[in-house]
């Protein structure tokens, strides 16, 4: 690879779980020792659909960053900065929405999937905002020559549309942009506590990686499990139960074999599998806990590795912005 930067990044509207965990922090920590690695806090993009509630995100800038540290993003590895404090971003945002129609951005899947979840905010008019943010996003990607953008299969069309702004961008202005791909990850989608496909806030059904050892034992115990099973004898079927699906995660190999076998043989009780599997979490979380609370005693030193990620950041962007200026006769002056 001739250039190897990769952009990824989160929405601060709320604390991280394993959900993101497996499917694309572990990721990001094998990918930052390979890559010039930028890991966006996109506290702009969160906006678009919590313009009503500016406190939400500005708290969760905070969770986030101290997610991204517990789990092993090194802040000497990766660069992590907050979207808003990149004015450029949003300088190219605009120049960007010229080169898109609205009819494109109605059609993008990702998005139309979206604002019809989003009904209740927007009602029957979506925001401009809103059906812009994959304009937004493309500027994000373009500031710093990402050329590799990790994503799941949902987020494939975002990516199109990045690689439609850039191609048509280069067309009428000249090469200037960095074509990005998309970098489709192996991990995996987890699942919530109560069996439903994505694990989420909103749905009530995740274990942040931030829960107390008390929060992931009463969740687990709070777990779908087989609803056929009525004493300890009874035969299970595994394949129903969200435990023995977490135990798939947390637990050894063998381990794992072993529930399932005494699930189906009606050898193992429901509640002693729950506090197995919570004690798996919270041992496999402790390391991440601690790191977590290392940097919340320290709050001075999380300021410092973003601002400086910040600072690092805007040097690439304004490089970025100056070959931009000048390809569309803006250079006024500089
Ligand atoms: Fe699920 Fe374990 Fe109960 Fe089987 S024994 S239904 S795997 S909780």
């Amino acid at each position: 690879m001739e250039n190897k930067v990769i952009l990824t990044g989160d929405r601060p509207t709320g604390r991280l779980h394993i959900g993101h965990y497996f499917g694309s922090l572990i990721n990001r920590v094998k990918l930052q020792n390979e890559y010039e690695t930028y890991v966006e806090i996109a506290d702009v993009q969160a906006l678009t659909d919590n313009f009503n509630n500016p406190e939400k995100v500005r708290k969760n800038v905070r969770q986030v960053v101290l997610d991204y540290l517990s789990v092993g993003i090194d802040p000497s590895k990766a660069t992590i900065f907050i979207q808003s404090l990149i004015p450029e971003i949003a300088e190219l945002t605009v120049f960007y929405s010229n080169l898109v129609t609205i009819a494109r951005l109605e059609r993008n899947p990702t998005v139309k999937t979206e604002i019809a979840q989003k009904k209740e905010l927007f009602g029957e008019s979506v925001t401009y905002g809103f059906l812009g943010y994959p304009v937004s996003q493309a500027a994000d990607i373009t500031a710093f020559g990402a050329s590799l953008i990790p994503v799941g299969e949902d987020q494939l069309p975002l990516i199109e549309q990045c690689r439609e702004i850039v191609r048509k961008f280069n067309n009428i202005y000249g090469d200037v942009l960095i074509e990005p791909e998309a970098f489709l990850s192996s991990s995996k989608r987890v699942k919530g506590l109560d069996g439903n496909d994505k694990m989420g806030k909103s749905l009530g059904n995740a274990i942040y990686l931030s829960d107390s050892e008390e929060e992931i034992t009463k969740k687990v115990m709070s777990a779908v499990t087989d609803p056929n099973r009525i004493t300890k004898d009874t035969k299970g079927n595994p394949e129903v139960c969200m435990v023995a699906y977490y135990h798939n995660l947390f637990t050894g190999k063998d381990e794992y074999e072993k529930v399932l076998e005494e699930c189906r043989n009606g050898e193992r009780g429901c509640v002693a599998c729950k506090k197995e599997l919570s004690s798996n979490i919270i041992e496999f979380l402790r390391p991440m806990r601690e790191k977590r609370r290392y940097y919340e005693e320290r709050p001075e030193e999380v300021d410092r590795i973003l601002i400086e990620g910040t600072e690092k950041a805007r040097i690439k962007a304004k490089e970025t912005m100056q070959k931009v200026k000048k390809a569309m006769k803006l250079d006024y002056y500089l």
